[in-house]
């Protein structure tokens, strides 16, 4: 059995598969490093004290022990990490190489990388004999050519590792996996969660995304700007210094700082000047952006929609594609994701079972 781990910030949320890939259970650890901790997993529920990784890690796997599942039956652990850098652009077997690499990202991703190599290391101390592999959220863009990745600016700044990354990358690796034999060729995909994103998938690779060297960039978020100008960022850092300015870029804007509320659901209930405005703006931009990823692929032959807004509301899907009606009649896909099983289809490839 594979046990897929995403380790974040105060969380590690677990995916067990069978081989087949079937999934046996899921669950989570909340509130790590708070006092008092959560664990919710299969017929697990309640609280726990878990100062850090690996006392949380230790309680999932003693957690799954009691529910009849020994640390010794599972095959391999699979990790999702953030950011690969340029190094790690495939799903791979965590060798201290592939740690090296992952510690090398982490100025790039500086809240999300050192969680994920956190959970690596705890189950290397908890389980010595257990492989581990991750997959990278970064690298199914690693296709992207040089011109749709490089920022104009200076060498010395570009030397630094300052281009696009982009992300939600699991989220479309599985999007591809769903369309099996029947992918279309010029694929435009809509991730819309909390985070939002698209991507031009070519071929099955991708070519273009929205997000950036960091996730900021793109459409308009759940409390993200989404594309500014970079002036207009420095002018924000002048104000307010630049933790804060990353602050209120981040967690104050996109729906948040326009509609008063992250949440859609709340926003398309609401009646007011200020809600609608921000449902207004979020599919304008949507739609902005994927004109840019139509040029990246040259046409599109079908559009895929997914995360939580892109899944379920279809008043969202139909208002995007209102402003692309241009394009005539472009088959619409809406599709689950499934970034755990993704993360576990990545392992099984490389031969964990
Ligand atoms: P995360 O990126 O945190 O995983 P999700 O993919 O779960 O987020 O997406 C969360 C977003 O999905 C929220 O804005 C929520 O309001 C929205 N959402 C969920 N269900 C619906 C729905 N039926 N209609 C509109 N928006 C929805």
């Amino acid at each position: 059995m594979i046990l897929v781990v995403n380790a974040g910030s105060s969380s590690i949320k677990v995916a067990l598969f069978k081989s087949d890939l079937t999934e046996v259970l899921k669950g989570q650890v909340s509130g790590i490093g708070g006092s008092l901790a959560h664990i919710e997993l299969g017929a697990d529920d309640k609280n726990i004290t878990a100062p850090d990784h690996d006392v949380a890690l230790k309680a999932i796997l003693a957690s799954l022990d009691a529910q009849g599942i020994k640390t010794k039956d599972l095959t391999a652990a699979a990790h999702r990490v953030v950011h690969g850098g340029t190094s790690l652009v495939q799903p791979c077997r965590v060798t201290d190489d592939v740690i090296a690499g992952i510690e090398a990202a982490t100025p790039l991703a500086p809240l999300h990388n050192p969680n994920n190599l956190a959970g690596i290391r705890a189950l290397q101390t908890l389980a010595p004999d257990l492989p581990q592999y991750a997959s990278f959220g970064t690298a199914f863009h690693a296709t992207n050519p040089d011109v749709a990745t490089a920022y104009a600016i200076p060498k010395k700044d570009r030397d630094m590792g300052i281009r696009r990354y982009g992300f939600h990358g699991l989220s479309y690796a599985w999007i591809v996996t769903q369309f099996e034999d029947k992918l279309p060729n010029r694929l435009l995909a809509f991730h819309l969660g909390s985070g939002a994103s698209l991507c031009a998938i070519h071929h099955g690779k991708s070519v273009a995304t929205s997000m950036g060297y960091s996730p900021l960039d793109g459409l308009t978020m759940g409390t993200r700007s989404g594309a500014i100008d970079g002036m207009a960022v420095l002018r924000m850092a002048e104000i307010h210094g630049a933790d804060e300015a990353s602050r209120r870029l981040n967690k104050d804007s996109g729906l948040k700082g326009l509609g008063g509320a992250n949440d859609m659901r709340l926003l398309l209930a609401a009646d007011t000047e200020q809600a609608k405005f921000a449902v207004d703006h979020f599919c304008y931009w949507a739609a902005r952006h994927a004109g840019s990823a139509i040029v990246a692929m040259g046409g599109v032959d079908a559009v895929a929609f997914t995360g939580g807004i892109g899944e379920n509301s279809a008043e969202i899907r139909d208002r995007i594609m209102t402003h692309l009606k241009f394009l005539g009649d472009v088959p619409l896909h809406v599709i689950k994701a499934d970034e755990e099983r993704q993360i576990a289809v990545d392992a099984a490839t490389l031969g964990a079972s």
